[in-house]
């Protein structure tokens, strides 16, 4: 060993933490993986000779390193003997995240630390590089909204190189800054520093017991009645045990009679196809017989063939269900679909992308542009229906009826209260979940003892609206298993579902549905031993990508909200926490836009958006900017879901941005957000009034936004806010309640003339400031706008109640529409279970975080407007709806370039409003954008130099100078694809420059012979 040497001979960590890629002398850096509890790590460096001189973050002895919440580098230094030469590892150590909401003590570090999309503590924060104000996200999450489009989520602007900044400082600092327990709630008074909650939970003695009192089920009243003395509940479940065709086709399994070894395939299957799930990111391209489906695939066939061999076995019923289930949600969230071989109807992904453009088609011919709702793209296919029909065109006609049931079959999963008939379409069978049900029902069948096989019928049941049966075999499966946390807590859902005795059950849905809650709340922090935590890992009941069992835990925040609970219970806030965390990392796990993720977005939007409303309730003003940041961050969110636009969403989505604007008026940002929100309302109104409206509010706020750019955000709110009508609905709530406060002295009515016109007016009026006293009369009487902002439905007791009305009835027809074979597809659709949760969701949420901060009322005076390129966007879109205001709009299109020059969409935009009239104009606009030297160039650039070409080809301006360069940077990137017609001198010199050749290469010049280009 020579004295100059400095390399380590081993490198290991104590308490065996595992180290990626395995320690080689010459290989530096490292990563490090370690549970979420494990609060340091103490690394342990060997150097192949005493003298040589090791030393852990710039420590000469080795005390542990104590780790960050997320991420901690440890960098261990090593110095050869004689002292002259020094390497330098890294190990990158990553804590799992801490799998519940947290509370910081202080409420501005819950507010610093909140991650905007989960709502939860940030987790290994990244910002985004230039973002003003300064955006950061859990980096989970910030790849997560990538997923869909590359765009700042906050700001929507292009996102250059390098735009993800990790936030080491901030990290650190919110590891350190006091939370309280999870569970002090329960009692625990312990404070703590975030990186070491974990550690403490596990041990925390007031953690909730998964020992339950089997008194909470013997004391009941249908437990008395039905189970007490006869041990028996009569379910009335129509079901026949018997062997349907498609599993007939799976009875497959080759060669085997032995039951026991057909299990055993079964389960090694499914082990592989856990193993080959994919992780998002992960490319999922695999050889054919190679896909996780295959596997599982297998598995259902070999549990079938058994069956077949023992067709009176309960247990291998069972066991076929729930592989049937993991296929739904293998396909939903990992996008694993096999090509269509039973189900016709199911379309490749590229045909069914070719009927969604011929949709939209249509769409634009009857006066929907952009991306309208599903309701209005149903609406503009029956429109084109009639009118074909009318011109005979029967053949035609009967092409866009298929492309309507194809739509209304699919957006039977998107939004069932609207959608027309077609959504019953759907067809049972072929569902995975129903199947699976199906199998639960066989098991049932053969052994109704079982309180397992009772729990999964009984789950699914309840997905398919059956909440009365559903209640039977949860009910059946308690008085088998009293104790038992899943059952009790779907046994809480069912309760809720039931359509009498709701109410006075309600005692009992809340104890069980926050047992279950607690339950999971407490196997997070239970040291499992690997088998253990595999077979918690299996199974849906409390998994996060299963909406079913967030929509429960929504619905008891929302119980919760409703009855003011004592101290010793959960607060409805933290609640919605918890389910927002758990949605979000569902969310994160969905590699694709199927069923499963929507439901999720659903579930975090509801959680968001009632978090919002319990915050906007305290009305603090230190708070303002807060509920900025979440209007601003639950905007993103819907504007980013994969959800299709449909009315409910962009329902929400206004009601959201108004409540922003509320907050600070003056906020351009918001204003921006509120614009753009009224803008997809118009576009989805596009005929009607209202949308008329809508798009003129839109360019009222785009107008207000760009103005108060440069300028603070205190002070009167613009004028163009003042003179919308929600706006002024919105004071009209604001006096009535006011009005009603305080209570009114009988005073002298001042005499006005609108008053005087009408003694009930008067009456009403008396003691409130003149103008509260018409407006707010003549507001009630005209229901217009006033149900759909927020903070009226909040205020005014006879607009909740026409909501929960509109909801028990949406709630009914979905009953009565599945009364017979009744589709789970379409009772799982996010929008029928959402319905079931929000008739409670208006009660207001009180904050745990409320711990007596001073206010500070100068938060938001200080605040600037930036300058952005969004609201001038927003803007001339508004104005190119309309064709006298098309010139205004091309106006604004130019402000958009000259602020954020890299936006494609305003180039493009702006040149389709020149083309009809000057197409040399809109050559001029593309020929603007800053393109990239070629060989950078992408996609959506060569859109830009593919618009020039067609333009300038079309008009045959052959020898326009812009042609032959956006010829060349086009081809380069999309390949040249041209045929004849134009002049041949022209493509040879296209073809030379796509190649980088002279068009006098004497290669070329055979190759143009062969092509008769000369
Ligand atoms: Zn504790």
């Amino acid at each position: 060993m020579s004295a100059s040497a400095a390399q380590l001979s081993d490198l290991t960590t104590q308490g065996g933490h595992e180290l990626h890629p395995a320690f080689s002398p010459s290989t530096c850096d490292y990563s490090c993986y370690v549970h979420f509890d494990c609060c340091e790590v103490r690394v342990c460096p060997q150097a192949p000779d005493k003298s040589m001189q090791t030393a852990v973050n710039d420590a000469s002895c080795f005390e542990p390193v104590k780790l960050n919440a997320g991420e901690t580098v440890v960098t261990i230094k090593v110095t050869s003997a004689d002292g002259a030469n020094t390497q330098v590892y890294i190990i990158n150590v990553t804590r799992e995240p801490v799998p519940l909401a947290v509370t910081f003590c202080d409420v501005r570090d819950q507010m610093e630390f909140e991650c905007p999309v989960s709502l939860n503590a940030l987790y290994k924060p990244v910002s985004i590089h230039q973002s003003e104000p300064k955006t950061i996200i859990s980096a989970p999450y910030i790849d997560m909204l990538m997923r869909r489009s590359k765009v700042d989520p906050f700001t929507e602007r292009p996102l250059g190189e390098a735009w993800k900044v990790l936030e080491s400082e901030l990290d650190q600092r919110m590891s350190n800054a006091p939370v309280q327990c999870f569970f002090s709630y329960r009692g625990c008074k312990q404070q703590m520093r975030y990186a070491e909650i974990g550690a403490h939970a596990k041990e925390c003695h007031y953690k909730p017991s998964s020992d339950l009192d089997s008194v909470d089920i013997t004391e009941t009243n249908w437990y008395r009645k039905y189970f007490a003395s006869l041990h028996n509940l009569e379910i009335i479940t129509d079901h026949t045990l018997e062997i349907r065709n498609w599993e007939k086709r799976l009875q497959t399994a080759f060669g085997e009679h032995d039951v026991d070894s057909l299990i055993a395939n079964a389960e090694q299957h499914f082990r592989l196809y856990k193993k080959r799930l994919p992780n998002p990111g992960d490319m999922m391209q695999y050889d054919p017989g190679q896909s996780p489906l295959d596997d599982l695939e297998q598995a259902a066939i070999h549990y079938a063939t058994a069956i077949k061999v023992k067709p009176h076995n309960a247990k291998l019923h069972f066991l076929l269900g729930q592989t049937l289930e993991e296929q739904y949600y293998a396909t939903e969230m990992y996008g694993l679909k096999k090509e269509a071989q039973e189900d016709d109807q199911d379309l490749g992904q590229a045909k069914s992308a070719g009927r969604q453009e011929e949709i939209l088609a249509i769409c634009r011919l009857h006066g929907f542009p952009g991306t309208p709702t599903t309701e209005n793209q149903l609406q503009a296919l029956d429109m084109e229906i009639q009118d074909l029909k009318q011109q005979s065109q029967s053949a035609k006609a009967d092409y866009v009826q298929t492309l309507f049931l194809w739509l209304s079959k699919k957006a039977g999963k998107v939004t069932t209260s609207n959608t027309q008939d077609g959504s019953s379409v759907v067809s049972d069978e072929k569902c995975w979940l129903y199947r699976a049900l199906l199998k639960y029902l066989d098991a049932c069948s053969l052994n109704a003892d079982s309180w397992e096989y009772n729990l999964h019928v009984g789950r699914l049941l309840l997905l398919q609206g059956k909440s009365n049966e559903a209640l039977k075999h949860l009910q059946t499966a308690l008085s088998l298993q009293p104790c038992q946390p899943a059952i009790r807590f779907y046994t809480g859902l069912a309760l809720l579902q039931q359509k009498e005795a709701a109410a006075a059950s309600e005692r009992e849905v809340e104890l069980f549905l926050t047992q279950g809650l607690e339950n999971v709340m407490g196997q997070f922090f239970v040291s499992h031993d690997h088998k253990e935590r595999e077979q918690w890992d299996t199974g849906y009941d409390w998994s996060v990508v299963n909406a079913q069992f967030l929509r429960g835990c929504l619905s008891l925040a929302a119980l919760l909200s409703k009855n003011s609970p004592s101290d010793q219970a959960l607060s409805p806030e933290q609640v919605y926490h918890i389910v927002s965390g758990l949605a979000a990392q569902g969310i994160s796990r969905c590699v694709n836009a199927g069923e499963v993720l929507q439901q999720l977005e659903w579930v975090l939007l509801d959680a968001h958006f009632s978090l919002l409303q319990g915050l906007i309730l305290q009305e603090r003003n230190s708070k303002q900017p807060w509920i900025v940041k979440r209007c601003q961050a639950l905007t993103s969110l819907i504007r980013l879901s994969s959800i299709g636009p449909c009315r409910e969403l962009l329902d929400l989505q206004e009601k959201v941005c108004q409540m922003g604007v509320l907050a600070v008026p003056r906020c351009s940002r918001a204003l921006c957000l509120l614009g753009l929100a009224q803008l997809d309302q118009s576009d989805s109104h596009a005929a009607a009034e209202r949308g008329q409206a809508a798009l003129a509010n839109a360019c009222l706020s785009f107008r207000a936004s760009i103005e108060l750019e440069g300028s603070h955000q205190t002070g009167e709110p613009p004028e163009q806010l003042t003179k919308q009508a929600w706006w002024k609905d919105h004071l009209d709530a604001e006096n009535n309640k006011k009005v009603k406060h305080e209570a009114p002295e009988p005073k002298p009515a001042v005499e006005s003339p609108e008053g005087s016109a009408d003694g009930k007016k008067l009456v009403r009026g008396r003691g409130a400031p003149a103008r509260g006293v018409t407006t707010s009369t003549a507001k009630t009487s005209a229901p217009t706008r006033v149900n759909r902002t927020a903070t009226a439905a909040k205020h005014t007791p006879q607009a909740a109640q026409g909501r929960t009305g509109r909801h028990l009835v949406a709630k009914s027809d979905g009953a009565g529409k599945t009364a017979g074979k009744s589709s789970i597809k379409a009772q799982t659709s996010p929008c029928k279970s959402r319905q079931e949760h929000s008739p409670l969701q208006d009660k207001p949420v009180t904050s745990a975080v409320e711990v007596g901060k001073q206010d500070n009322d100068s938060t938001v005076s200080t605040a600037l407007n930036e300058k952005s390129y969004l609201p001038r966007l927003g803007l001339a879109r508004a104005l190119a709806r309309n064709a006298d205001s098309q010139k205004q709009a091309c106006h604004f299109y130019r402000e958009v370039i000259d602020v954020a020059p890299e936006v494609h969409d305003a180039y493009i935009e702006l040149a389709n409003l020149l083309l009809k009239d000057d197409p040399l104009a809109a050559v001029d606009v593309y020929s603007r954008f800053p393109l990239k030297p070629v060989c950078e160039q992408t996609f959506d650039d060569a859109f830009i130099t593919g618009e020039i070409v067609h333009i300038l080809m079309k008009h045959e301006l052959y020898e326009h100078p812009q042609l032959l360069p956006n010829l060349i940077a086009h081809g380069k990137v999309m390949g040249l694809a041209l045929e004849g017609k134009f002049m041949t001198s022209l493509l040879r010199r296209v073809y030379a420059g796509i190649h980088d050749k002279s068009v006098d290469n004497e290669e070329l010049q055979d190759f143009f012979r062969f092509k008769c280009w000369i």
